[in-house]
């Protein structure tokens, strides 16, 4: 445990106050849990990005040698573009989004932005390169403000209120009695899923990264608090690199290529129309979720009405 505690003190000190102690030091202990031993290679450059075109080229990955997770993936995002990944639980989505930002490195295959190896670059440009929105989004028990502008530390307080408003929260905190000082996190007000959600998406825009990586909750949410969230990522995602873990319908209708991910296969692939016509695993899961939603919905409006 030492080992763990000695690193994990030092880098509180110098990249944080003490303040903030133990949501940091929860989620390093995520990092960490999800970070084994990937470390630079020698002579390892910083990232160059032009484009980005992300290409994942017949990845496969286990987390354990006896499973494996993905067998042969290749798929690639051109520049600006969103690829969407959608399928069962377990099969092997969010792995992808991990692998993307490194917390592991491909089994064999390769993922390449801009036709670097994500191998041959330092792990640090490559982080600060992508804007990542987690399913569940970990605040700092800190006020509002800080949570967003940790996006980008030097950011004006006009900037923070910018990107709040375009992530669609700045109206929410404007209802909070001490607005944007509001303290969050566990010791503070508990935001729901949605709001975190939110908060992150503020973050990211102010970050600015030329890729990005949503990772969807599975949660359902209300369709109001649905279609902010996608206003929010459309503003967040428009020209940037993204790939979307996606299960929700709204995300994924308009990305430029849905890719149905089963048992570590790509099963099928296209736009949203294109997958509808070919009445397959796509067009089952969402006539699923489709149905889901609306009888969610009816009880929503009884439940109002009661
Ligand atoms: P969901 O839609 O439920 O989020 P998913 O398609 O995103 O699922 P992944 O999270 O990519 O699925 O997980 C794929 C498989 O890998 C699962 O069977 C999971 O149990 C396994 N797995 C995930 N993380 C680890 C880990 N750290 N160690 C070992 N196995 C893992």
């Amino acid at each position: 445990l030492m080992q763990v505690y000695r690193p994990l003190n030092f880098i509180g000190f110098v990249y944080r106050e003490i303040r903030q102690g133990l949501t940091d030091i929860e989620e390093m202990f995520k990092l960490l849990d999800q970070k084994p031993e990937i470390e630079d290679r020698p002579g390892a450059k910083p990232l160059a990005v032009t484009g980005p075109v992300i290409r994942f080229n017949d990845v496969h990955f286990a987390y354990d040698a006896e499973r494996p997770i993905l067998k042969g993936v290749s798929f690639e995002i051109p520049a600006g573009h969103t690829v969407a990944v959608v399928g069962p639980s377990g099969a092997g989505k969010s792995t992808l989004s991990r692998l993307l930002y490194r917390f592991y490195d491909v089994g064999s295959g390769a993922i390449t932005i801009d036709g670097q190896d994500l191998r041959d670059v330092t792990q640090e440009s490559l982080r600060a390169r992508i804007g990542m929105v987690p399913q569940d989004t970990v605040l700092f028990n800190d006020s509002i403000a800080y949570n967003i502008r940790y996006g980008r530390p030097d950011a004006n307080d006009e900037e923070v209120r910018r990107a709040a408003d375009m992530a669609q929260i700045g109206p929410f905190i404007a209802t909070l009695p001490k607005g944007y000082d509001s303290q969050v996190g566990e010791r503070g007000l508990k935001l729901s899923g949605g709001e975190k959600q939110r908060v992150a998406i503020a973050r990211t825009i102010l970050k600015a990264p030329p890729i990005l990586i949503l990772d969807e909750a599975t949660s359902a949410l209300d369709t109001k608090t649905e279609q902010d969230i996608q206003s929010a990522l459309d503003v967040v995602s428009a020209n940037r690199t993204t790939l979307v873990i996606a299960h929700r319908l709204s995300t994924v209708v308009n990305a430029n290529e849905i890719i149905v991910l089963k048992d570590g296969q790509i099963a099928e692939r296209g736009t949203h129309f294109d997958l509808l016509g070919r009445q397959g695993l796509y067009a089952q899961m969402w006539s699923r979720q489709r149905e889901a939603t609306e009888a969610e919905e009816r009880a929503r409006r009884v439940a109002a009405d009661a």
